[in-house]
């Protein structure tokens, strides 16, 4: 790709117009694969061909086998060759999808960057759309399933996931929403920037701002093979969401450790009253264990609360998020040219 020699905010008037019709824009797109030996090579034909219809922009597709156990290395070698757009990451194991998406976004050098699956569950004729919403102005075009084929189960699940994270994270993550999605570069480095473990990446993509549009789609069956998700592995990227973006559980022990102690404080009341008005009723030393199991307890559930809200401050500081993301800066002053970008 042919970058001016000239850096656009120091180029003289008319440079633009110049060289911007010799400079394809190029999209990247970023494809994690994990034992899709059977459908990868339909995915990527069906790619092939809906790229195919935009012959003034540029494409590359980096494909990012995540440990897969089947042949999909094989095959996906076998398309890194005859397709001179396509390269393969191969990472050392599994690393999970939203590893995979984040290796991926990494080695994307595009002007914008497509993040889809490679079952064909995100049609690849989509993702054209996303790049009409691209020029047309949107940073981060994200697709949203109006329906989707799978299981009754897995409807079922994600239709309540996606309701109860919307209710619980400190931030607006839009439902049904997937990691399928198109992102410009500025974004893409403010997002690559976000270096933290447990990632969901939707939800960060969802917290940087930036002009996002959603972009409306049918979800497809898997062509072939199963899903990679099963349960466990569903709940684990749940708790992921929940627990990235909400600190609500342990605000939840802050309040019960307020309910117990005034509890506590009611229960000792009553104790002392008992003791001092109904003598004959209250067994010896029974007021001094009722005033101290109480006291202990309210105690205790009041401290873990103050210790819950120091450690959900160290959790956020441990994450190390970029603390502000510039978007765009109007007049050039004395600005850096590479004012505005927070790439790593
Ligand atoms: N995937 C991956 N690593 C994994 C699991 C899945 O790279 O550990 C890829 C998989 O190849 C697919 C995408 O992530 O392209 C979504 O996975 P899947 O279709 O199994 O999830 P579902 O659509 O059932 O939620
Ligand atoms: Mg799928």
């Amino acid at each position: 790709m042919a970058t001016p020699a000239i850096h656009p905010d120091y180029a003289p008037e008319g440079f633009d117009q110049v060289v911007e019709p010799l400079r394809r824009r190029l999209v990247s797109y970023v494809l994690p694969v994990y034992n899709e030996q059977d459908g990868i090579r339909e995915f990527h034909r069906r790619l092939a061909a809906a790229t195919a219809t935009r012959p003034d922009l540029e494409f590359e597709f980096v494909y990012v086998n995540d440990g897969s156990r089947d042949r999909s290395l094989e095959v996906l070698e076998e398309i890194a060759e005859s397709c001179p757009e396509a390269r393969v990451l191969d990472l050392s194991r599994n690393f999970g999808h939203q590893m995979a998406i984040t290796a991926g976004l990494d080695d994307a050098r595009g002007d914008a960057v497509i993040v889809m699956d490679t079952d064909l569950q995100d049609p690849p004729e989509v993702s054209m759309e996303l790049i009409t919403a691209w020029e047309a102005g949107a940073q981060i075009a994200y697709g949203q399933r109006r329906t989707r084929k799978d299981t009754a189960m897995k409807r079922l699940t994600a239709h309540a996931y996606y309701r109860i994270l919307h209710r619980f994270a400190e931030i607006d993550i839009p439902v049904d929403t997937g990691d399928f999605r198109l992102m410009d570069r500025a974004s893409t480095d403010v997002l690559r920037a976000h270096r933290e473990r447990n990632r969901f990446v939707r939800g960060l993509v969802a917290s940087l701002g930036f002009q996002q549009v959603a972009v409306p789609f049918d979800r497809d069956e898997r062509v072939a093979g199963s899903t990679n998700y099963p349960l466990p592995k569903m709940l684990r990227l749940a708790a992921d969401g929940v627990t990235s973006f909400s600190t609500v559980p342990l605000k939840i022990i802050t309040r019960l450790g307020l309910m117990t102690t005034a509890l506590a404080l009611l229960g000792i009341l009553y104790a002392l009253v008992m003791r001092v008005f109904l003598p004959e009723v209250s067994v010896p030393g029974w007021t001094l264990l009722m005033i101290m199991v109480l006291f202990l307890g309210g105690v205790q559930m009041l401290s873990l609360g103050v210790i819950g809200a120091y450690v959900g401050r160290i959790y956020t500081e441990v994450q190390a998020r970029p603390l502000y993301s510039v978007q765009r800066v109007v007049g050039r002053g004395h600005a850096r040219p590479d004012a505005g970008t927070t790439a790593p």
